[in-house]
């Protein structure tokens, strides 16, 4: 995780479950709607721990983080 990076998080709406544990690792990057369906609350976000956390936690592998300049996919890993 390069410091000063910024990143673009998105939320797979046919993989969530609605658990929460993204929301509450990171509340002010996530955000449960009324269907209990989570989101991301900007589209763009500094690179920190608690969202990569959240990705890592998320029990439906339904996070992906890109980093914003180039769009390449951080989160989940490649294999
Ligand atoms: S942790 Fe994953 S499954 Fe749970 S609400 Fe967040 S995105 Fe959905």
């Amino acid at each position: 995780m390069s410091a000063g990076a910024r990143w673009r998080v998105s939320v797979d709406r046919s993989l969530c479950v609605g658990s929460g544990q993204c929301a509450a690792a990171a509340p002010d990057a996530f955000r449960l709607d009324a269907a209990r369906q989570s989101h991301p609350v900007t589209e763009e976000t500094a690179a920190r721990a608690e969202v990569w956390e959240a990705a890592e936690n998320c029990p439906a592998e339904a996070v992906t983080i890109r980093l914003h300049a180039t769009g390449e996919v951080l989160f989940p890993p490649p294999e």
